[in-house]
Parts: structure tokens; C-alpha cells; sequence
């Protein structure tokens, strides 16, 4: 039996944008929240290193600093506008968090503390900045909990584990979504106003990666399924700091801590790529000269990765060589106990899963599929665009790593990210009710859960088809290796045409559960054709791009093009063809220049 309930705003999604969003739409409007995990299992509560905001709590900062260096992060491809406008919300939004609770790490005079981070400098000396506010290296945790508790103050409605499979329109406009209750293996129908995605990234898409199960890209495939674009998915982002094999990440903070990366050789590579800021440099130029030094055989006994290095002796070495000093002047010194206390979650990480000690020994790393700077095209208000012109879907609004604003362009700058989830979770949910308040509930068609039906009755009618783990293996295999750190039209060719014919076999994919309590096995059966989905429209969108910017990086186009490439891509999903388009990107007051770090 299916149920239908009625909330004016809808939210999908329980991570830090779903939250704040929910945390503003409810001051407004009767709101619910939807969430395939329970919510403080989202992904948010990972996020270890911290949250950018121009505080200058320690040394002198300015918020026109952050912005130009998330415009040279972005290689020019965020909207300046919107960067302007994120950078500038920054202070208010973090002390928005501390006075709802959340436990900052604090300096000797008790302000927020603020840690050093990739790409973070003062434009006038060019050194790395202290503008990551943190909460040891818990932040998202600390994030995700904090909104969660103020949440259920303000009485959002919280429909737990249950599972988004589509989003319901009439006549172009958003009012509902259709979930699976994973208790029972119900459908249920959910009314609405006004719809929020705020369902997170698709990082499963590659073999290695930092992300957690759950991100599977369910918010962007659900709606290309349902005619509106995906914007700029062919920049994924490459974290350099993911453990050896396992693709579990390393923070930056232990970089911004003053951790070095080291070769085979021993060297300190990173002095050669970016001679100013080493091994602060932004992400994408870190995990490329981790592939160069890898690829020219530097690797540690050859082998395919990087030492990750935080002794403290290793770290005050090079903080002498560096002259790097403290706000008040005197050398920079660590002891092990004081890296202990700034990032003991990272301790314990190498301690569980690789047996050693950091403190004592250097960490195996290599670069992890990281963020998705491409998904949802929204504007600055959170609201969902259908076209290049920056038409609005009436209804519908996305937050958090699904949209794309677009503030982070080509490439994020680490702690941009928390900062992006709470200024336009805040938006999006103060829009989304507002515009509840102005609308009718639109009525919803005869039988609103058909194409959710359709999508489970063919993965639940076959047996002995297609398995699952087969198919999404190789989809990852061939991600990693094509549509990677570095590409080439050859490889992303047969990369586009792997995906087609996985897509081809999903037709026939089958699952063992057949049952409809928590049947775990269909969800993931479902959740791999999102990822074959986002894949394909990566790979198109990718090989369509003659350039490198950012984390698109191609070896047959080693040269950022601006004459005819400082642009987004639009893609929509037809079959198994990707249209696209192209929008302009809005420049202010910052013309494109060439990147030196
Ligand atoms: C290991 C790690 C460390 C990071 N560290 C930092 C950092 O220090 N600083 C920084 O700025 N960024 C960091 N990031 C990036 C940042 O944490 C994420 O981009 C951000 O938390 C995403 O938040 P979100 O609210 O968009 O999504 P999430 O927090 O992932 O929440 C997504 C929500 O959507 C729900 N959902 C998804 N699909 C469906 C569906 N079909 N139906 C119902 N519900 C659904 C999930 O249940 C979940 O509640 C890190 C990321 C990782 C992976």
C-alpha cells in the first residue's frame, strides 16, 4: 500500500546543506527531511580538516583574500559572483555555528582557532594563511551534530532511512518525490511545495576513493532521468592524501600542520611544482606531481605512492629550512604530543588500518577520488536552473556537493566545501520555504509511483542475471584508469563506450534478496545505475573539453584554453546519448591568469 504525506517543504537529504536547509525552511514552512542513512551517519561527519573563514584570529586576513584565492583555486572557472558572495557570508556563518553550540578548537585567548590549508594565502606575502576554523580534525562530526540537535529543537519533521527513488513534476514544476521506507520495502509518496536536494557526490564512480558508501550520485542521475542538466561533471576532484589502497583520507591539516611530501629519493618533492606554497599548493596541482614523481619512477621503492611525512623532527626540519615562524614571531616547533591533539583522528586511522604510528613513521599515500565539483546547476539562491539562460525549475532547489553554484569551479579549495554546505543550506532552505508560502501544492499525476515501480519490478523480475559487484567493478576499474588524475580522448573514448555497454548489461542485472525488509541489495542494485549514469555523462562531458583546468587534466591538451574554453558544460541525458551545451562563466573583477603557486 502506498502512503502519500504532505509536507510544504521537502528536503532529501540529512547532511550539513539538507540540515541548515531544513534548519531555515522550518522558520518558515512546515518541513520534512528524507534520508537513505540515518542523519549523522551523512557523509558531512567525515570532513576532518575544517571550515574557511576570513577571521584573522591569528594573523591579519581579509575575506577579498579568500575569494580571489577560491577564484585561482577554481582555475578560473567559478562564478565570481557567487565566490564573492560565499567568501563573504564566511565570519557570520561560523560564528552563526559556534553560537549554536558547536565545540571549535580555540586558541590561548580562546577565539576559534584556524589551521593552514592548500591554496589559502595572504595575497600580499604570498604564505599560506591560517583561515581554517576546526574542531580537531572532527569538524563535519561537529557540524553535522550541532545542526542535527538544532533541528530537532525546531521540530523538523525526520522520515529516516528512507530512500529517495524519484523526483515527481507537473508541467515543469517540482512537487514531490516517491521514497522506499527500507523497514518495509513500501513506496511512499511525499507531497510537496517546494523540493530540496541535498543529497551529496558520486565519488563511487572510481575504484579509490575517500567517499563513503552512500555517495552514489542519486541526486543527479534522479534528475537528468527526470530532463534537466548535470553542470560541469567532468571536474572531479583528486584528493593527494588518500592512505595506500585504501583511499581513506589524510587531511590537509596535517600538511597545514607543517607534514611534507616525500619521494623514493627522499626528496621533498613539492618544492620543485610549486616553489612559493610546496606542499600547500591547491589540490589538483599536489595530486598531479604525486602521478609525475610516481610516474618518473620516484615513488617510494618505486613502488606506485608517496610518503606522507609528520614526524615531528621531519616537520620542524623543514619549518626551519621554510623560516616558517609563529603570529608572535618565534619559530615554528611541534612536539608529538601537540600534533597528537590537532589531528588524533588521523592517528588512530593509521594506527587501525595501516599499524602504524604516525608520529613515529611516514604514512603511504596516493591520490583519492575526493569531490564533485560539477552536479545540480543552481544560482546563488539555491534554486535548480533547467538551461543555459539560468532558467528557474519553479519548486525545485539543490545544496550542498550535488549543486554546483558555481563557487568552486575546476577545482575546490579544501574547507570550501563546509563553508558552501551552511551559506547556501541556509539559502536554499530560506527560499524553499519562501517560495512555499507564494505556492499551491501542484497536484500530483493518477499514478506517481510508476517510474519507481518500472525501475524496481526490472531489477526484482530478473534471476541469474548481471551481478551487481561485477558490473560496478568495472565501471570503477575503468574510471580510475581513464577518466583519472590525467586523461587523453583516446582513453575517455573507450571509456564512454565501456559505460554504454555497462549500462547495455545493467538491463539484465539481478539480485539475490527478493524480499522487502531492509532489502539492502536492491537499493545498491539501484544506486549502480546512478553511478552508471553520472559516469557516462562524465566521460562525455570530459572528452568534450580539448583543455586542462583544475581537476580536468589532459595529456594530448596539457594548456588551460580560455579563448574558447572558460566555460560551463550543461549535459543532458537522452538513451544512452549525452547532449551538451555551454554557459558563460561570470567574471567581476578577477580576469583569468595563469596559476603559480
Ligand atoms: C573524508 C572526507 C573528508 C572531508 N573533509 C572536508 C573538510 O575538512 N572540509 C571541507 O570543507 N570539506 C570536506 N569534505 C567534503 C565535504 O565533507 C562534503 O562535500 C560535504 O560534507 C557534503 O555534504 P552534503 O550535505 O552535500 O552531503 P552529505 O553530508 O553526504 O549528505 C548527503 C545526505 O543525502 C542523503 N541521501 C543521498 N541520497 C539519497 C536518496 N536517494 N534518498 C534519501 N536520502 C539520500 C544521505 O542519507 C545523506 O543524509 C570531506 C569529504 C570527505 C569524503
Amino acid at each position: 500500500m502506498t502512503q502519500t504525506h504532505q509536507h510544504e517543504v521537502i528536503i532529501v537529504g540529512a547532511g550539513g546543506a539538507g540540515l541548515m536547509a531544513a534548519l531555515y525552511a522550518s522558520r518558515g514552512a512546515d518541513t520534512a527531511v528524507l534520508s537513505k542513512l540515518y542523519p549523522t551517519r551523512s557523509h558531512t561527519g567525515a570532513a576532518q580538516g575544517g571550515i574557511g573563514a576570513a577571521l584573522g584570529n591569528l594573523e591579519p586576513d581579509k575575506v577579498e583574500w579568500h575569494s580571489f584565492d577560491t577564484v585561482k583555486g577554481s582555475d578560473y572557472l567559478g562564478d565570481q559572483d557567487a565566490i564573492d558572495y560565499m567568501c563573504a557570508q564566511a565570519p557570520e556563518v561560523v560564528y552563526e555555528l559556534e553560537h549554536m553550540g558547536l565545540p571549535f578548537s580555540r586558541t590561548d585567548d580562546g577565539k576559534i582557532a584556524q589551521r593552514r590549508f592548500g591554496g589559502h594565502t595572504n595575497n600580499d606575502t604570498k604564505q599560506p594563511v591560517l583561515r581554517s576554523c576546526y574542531a580537531a580534525d572532527r569538524t563535519g562530526h561537529m557540524i553535522l551534530q550541532t545542526l542535527y540537535q538544532n533541528c530537532i529543537k525546531n521540530k523538523v519533521h525526520f522520515y529516516d532511512e528512507f530512500h529517495v527513488l524519484d523526483l515527481l513534476m507537473n508541467d515543469g514544476v517540482a512537487n514531490g518525490v516517491v521514497a522506499v521506507e527500507l523497514a518495509t520495502g513500501e513506496l511512499h509518496v511525499f507531497h510537496a511545495k517546494s523540493v530540496v536536494f541535498a543529497t551529496g557526490g558520486h565519488g563511487r564512480i572510481w575504484e579509490l576513493t575517500s567517499n563513503a558508501y552512500a555517495y552514489t550520485g542519486d541526486g543527479v542521475a534522479i534528475t537528468l532521468r527526470r530532463g534537466l542538466p548535470a553542470q560541469d561533471l567532468e571536474f572531479f576532484q583528486f584528493h593527494p592524501t588518500g592512505i595506500l589502497k585504501l583511499g581513506i583520507l589524510i587531511t590537509e591539516g596535517v600538511r597545514g600542520e607543517g607534514g611534507v611530501l616525500i619521494n623514493g629519493k627522499g626528496e621533498r618533492f613539492m618544492e620543485r611544482y610549486a616553489p612559493t606554497v610546496k606542499d600547500l599548493a591547491s589540490r589538483d596541482v599536489v595530486s598531479r606531481s604525486i602521478y609525475l614523481e610516481i610516474r618518473d619512477g620516484n615513488g617510494i621503492k618505486g613502488d606506485r605512492y608517496v610518503h606522507l611525512d609528520m614526524r615531528p623532527e621531519v616537520v620542524n626540519h623543514y619549518a626551519e629550512l621554510d623560516g616558517r615562524t609563529l603570529p608572535d614571531g618565534t619559530p615554528y616547533r611541534v612536539t608529538g604530543e601537540q600534533l597528537l591533539s590537532k589531528v588524533p583522528d588521523i592517528v588512530d586511522f593509521c594506527r587501525t588500518y595501516l599499524g602504524i604510528d604516525p608520529i613515529k613513521e611516514p604514512m603511504p599515500i596516493q591520490p583519492t577520488a575526493h569531490y564533485a565539483m560539477g552536479g545540480i546547476p543552481t544560482n546563488v539562491h539555491g534554486q535548480a536552473l533547467s538551461d543555459a539562460q539560468g532558467t528557474i525549475v519553479p519548486g525545485l532547489f539543490a545544496a550542498g556537493e550535488v549543486a554546483c553554484v558555481s563557487v568552486h569551479g575546476a577545482n575546490r579549495l579544501g574547507t570550501n566545501s563546509l563553508l558552501d554546505l551552511v551559506v547556501f543550506g541556509k539559502e536554499a532552505g530560506k527560499m524553499a520555504a519562501e517560495y512555499a508560502k507564494s505556492a499551491d501544492y501542484k497536484p500530483l499525476e493518477a499514478n506517481p509511483t510508476d517510474f519507481t515501480r518500472q525501475q524496481l519490478d526490472r531489477i526484482l523480475g530478473k534471476s541469474g542475471g548481471e551481478k551487481v559487484v561485477t558490473l560496478g567493478e568495472e565501471m570503477k576499474t575503468k574510471m580510475m584508469d581513464d577518466v583519472g588524475v590525467f586523461r587523453t580522448a583516446e582513453g575517455m573514448a573507450s571509456a564512454i563506450e565501456k559505460m554504454r555497454e555497462l549500462r547495455e548489461r545493467y538491463k539484465n542485472v539481478s539480485v539475490d534478496d527478493h524480499g522487502k525488509r531492509f532489502n539492502t541489495d536492491l537499493l545498491n542494485a539501484w544506486e549502480l545505475g546512478c553511478l552508471l549514469d553520472v559516469a557516462l555523462a562524465t566521460a562525455v562531458s570530459a572528452h568534450a573539453r580539448p583543455e586542462s583546468r583544475g581537476a580536468h587534466a589532459r595529456e594530448d591538451f596539457p594548456k588551460r584554453n580560455d579563448a574558447e574554453w572558460l566555460k560551463h558544460t550543461l549535459a543532458w541525458m537522452d538513451g544512452d546519448q549525452v547532449r551538451l551545451e555551454y554557459k558563460p562563466v561570470t567574471i567581476t573583477k578577477y580576469e583569468p591568469k595563469e596559476r603559480v603557486y
